[in-house]
C-alpha cells in the first residue's frame, strides 16, 4: 500500500493535511475482526463509528448488495422508483411505532438533519408561525458537520467553534444531568423551560439525542428528560426532533433509543447502523401530522440529493434491518451490557479516571486528562484492539456479533490503555 501517498494526499477525518496522524492500513476485515496484514488482527470495537452492527462482510449483506448492483446500482429517485426503497420503507415502518409515517431517504446522517431542520420550519410556515426559525437544543450535542447541523452542535466544547461567525445561533441550554437513573428535578429542567416560554415565538423545533449524546462526549442521561422535553413541545408547539442516528438499531438494548422513554418524537433522524456499514443512507422519517401540515396545499419539500434512495445502499439497509430481527439481538445486547458493567466499573477506583457508564453495547471511560490517542492505538494494538478514543473519552461499541471473547480481549486492552 502506497502509504506515503495517503499521508502526502488524502485528508481524513478531523486532521490536519500537512501534518497527519498516523493512519493504519487495513486490508480485510471480517465478522468483528479487522486485518491490518497477515500477523496483526484486531478486534473492533469501535463497529466503524457505529454502523458495522453485524460486524464486516456479513455473507447475507454481501449477497444482497452483490444482486442489487448486477440488476440496478443507481435510478434517480426523481419521478421514478423502486423495489429496495418501497421494501425498505416498508421495514422502517414495521419497526417504528405507527405515528411515523413518511420517510425521506438522504445520503448521510447530516444532511437527514438538515432535512429534518428543513421539514420542522416548513411545518412552522404551515403552521403560520412565521417567525419561528430558530433551534432549541442542549449543549453537549452532535448532529453532524453540515452548516445546519453544525449550528446545534454544542458551540464550544463541539468541533465548529471556529466557524461561530458563519454558522447561525441557535438557542442552547445546559445538558441534562448524567446518568440513565438519575431523578430530573424541576430545578434541574428549570433552564430550558424558562427560554421555551420567553422565545416561543422565535423557536421552531427542539432537537436532541435521546439517552445518548454521542461524539459531543458520550453522556447518557435519563429517559425522565425526555418525557419533559415531549411535555414541553406539546406545550408550545415545537416540533420534537430525535437524532438516531448513533442511537438508533439497538445499540442502546432498544430498537429505538427514545422507547426508553415511552414518548414519541415527531421526527427521527437515523443513518450509522441503518445499512449495517455497508454503504452511506440515512432516512428522515415523521409523523403523518408533520407531513400533513409541512405539505399543506401541496407544498413540496424542496430537497433532492442526487443519490437519494441509492437501490444498492436501500438493498443493504433491507437485508440488514432483515437480520436485526431475525435473531434475538436484545439479549445479545443485554449480555454485551453486563460484560462492559462488570469489567469497566472496577475503573472508577484509577486516579486517572473521571467516570464509567455503560449502556447497552456502548461502554465508556471518561479520563481527567485528555488522552494521547496515538499512544493509546499503539498501547490497544499491541493487545490486538482496534478502539479510537476522543477527547478524555475512550470508549467501546463493538459489533452485535462479537464473541463473548473477543470482547474480553477488547476490554482488557481499554484497561491496559488507561492504565
Ligand atoms: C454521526 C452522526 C451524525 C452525522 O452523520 P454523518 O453520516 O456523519 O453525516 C449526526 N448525528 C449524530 C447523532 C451522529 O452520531
Amino acid at each position: 500500500m502506497d502509504l506515503e501517498f495517503d499521508r502526502k494526499h488524502l485528508w481524513h477525518p478531523y486532521t490536519c493535511a500537512t501534518s497527519p496522524d498516523n493512519s493504519y492500513p487495513v486490508v480485510s476485515a471480517k465478522g468483528s475482526v479487522i486485518t491490518l496484514s497477515p500477523d496483526i488482527k484486531l478486534v473492533d470495537g469501535m463497529a466503524s463509528w457505529w454502523s458495522a452492527i453485524h460486524g464486516y462482510s456479513h455473507p447475507i449483506l454481501v449477497k444482497a448488495v452483490q444482486k442489487q448492483a448486477a440488476n440496478l446500482s443507481h435510478i434517480m429517485f426523481g419521478g421514478l422508483t423502486h423495489e429496495p426503497a418501497i421494501e425498505l420503507g416498508k421495514k422502517l415502518l414495521e419497526i417504528l411505532p405507527k405515528s411515523f409515517q413518511h420517510i425521506f431517504y438522504a445520503d448521510s446522517g447530516s444532511v437527514a438533519v438538515e432535512v429534518a431542520m428543513k421539514t420542522a420550519l416548513q411545518f412552522q410556515r404551515n403552521n403560520a408561525n412565521l417567525k419561528r426559525n430558530k433551534f432549541l437544543t442542549i449543549k453537549r450535542g452532535y448532529h453532524g458537520d453540515t452548516v445546519g447541523a453544525m449550528s446545534v452542535c454544542d458551540p464550544i466544547s463541539g468541533m465548529h467553534a471556529l466557524f461561530s461567525g458563519y454558522v447561525l445561533p441557535q438557542i442552547f441550554v445546559s445538558a441534562p444531568p448524567l446518568g440513565f437513573d438519575t431523578e430530573i428535578t424541576d430545578e434541574d429542567f428549570a433552564e430550558i423551560s424558562g427560554i421555551a416560554e420567553a422565545k416561543q415565538d422565535e423557536i421552531a423545533a427542539v432537537i436532541l439525542e435521546p439517552i445518548v449524546q454521542g461524539a459531543g462526549g458520550m453522556r447518557i442521561y435519563s429517559p425522565q428528560y425526555l418525557k419533559k422535553i415531549r411535555d414541553l413541545c406539546d406545550k408550545f408547539d415545537f416540533v420534537l426532533i430525535f437524532d438516531e442516528i448513533a442511537t438508533g438499531f439497538g445499540r442502546t438494548g432498544k430498537m429505538f433509543a427514545f422507547e426508553h422513554a415511552n414518548i414519541l418524537p415527531d421526527i427521527i433522524c437515523v443513518g450509522k447502523a441503518l445499512t449495517g456499514g455497508m454503504l452511506t443512507l440515512s432516512a428522515m422519517i415523521t409523523s403523518a401530522k408533520i407531513a400533513e401540515i409541512a405539505c399543506k396545499n401541496g407544498l413540496p419539500l424542496m430537497h433532492g440529493p442526487t443519490f437519494m434512495a441509492n437501490p444498492l445502499a436501500c438493498a443493504a439497509a433491507k437485508a440488514n434491518l432483515d437480520l436485526l430481527t431475525s435473531w434475538n439481538w436484545k439479549d445479545k445486547i443485554l449480555s454485551i451490557e453486563k460484560t462492559l458493567k462488570d469489567k469497566l466499573s472496577p475503573l472508577k477506583n484509577n486516579p486517572k479516571v473521571a467516570d464509567v457508564r455503560v449502556i447497552g453495547a456502548i461502554g465508556v471511560v471518561e479520563m481527567k486528562e485528555k488522552i494521547n490517542v496515538a499512544q493509546f492505538q499503539v498501547d490497544c494494538i499491541s493487545r490486538g484492539a482496534w478502539i479510537r478514543p476522543f477527547g478524555k473519552i475512550a470508549y467501546i461499541m463493538p459489533p452485535y456479533i462479537i464473541s463473548q471473547k473477543e470482547l474480553e480481549k477488547l476490554v482488557a486492552a481499554l484497561i491496559f490503555a488507561v492504565r
